[in-house]
């Protein structure tokens, strides 16, 4: 499962900060998951739920923020929310767009204890 390696890449950087700021206890994660960021919200959940056990966040709380994808067309300028990477402008139906975001996998935020 692909969102396994997330998982494990996400607690690394956690790890990582708390190294650095000297925290013993993770209690609160908050995680950014944009839309198209290719990751299943849910199957991210379970496998931090695994990966977690035995590390310094074995008891945190999962916070996931779920930032929707927007684009912005690059024929009309009109900005739009998108589902997937395939879509067109509602506006004006064609398939010219930049994406703002929607590809956010990050760790926003760590709380300790
Ligand atoms: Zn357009």
């Amino acid at each position: 499962m692909h969102e396994l390696s997330v998982a494990q890449n996400i607690i690394e950087i956690v790890e990582e900060n708390a190294r650095k700021l000297k925290l013993k206890i993770i209690s609160e994660v908050e995680i950014d998951v944009g839309t198209i960021s290719g990751v299943v919200p849910e199957n991210l959940e379970f496998a931090m739920d695994v990966a977690m056990k035995d590390t310094i966040l074995e008891n945190a709380k999962i916070k996931m923020n779920i930032i929707k994808a927007k684009a912005k067309c690059l024929k009309c300028a009109n900005e739009f929310e998108i589902e997937e990477m395939y879509s067109l402008c509602p506006k004006c139906n064609r398939f010219e767009f930049e994406i703002i975001n929607g590809k956010e996998l990050k760790v926003k935020s760590i709380k300790a204890e």
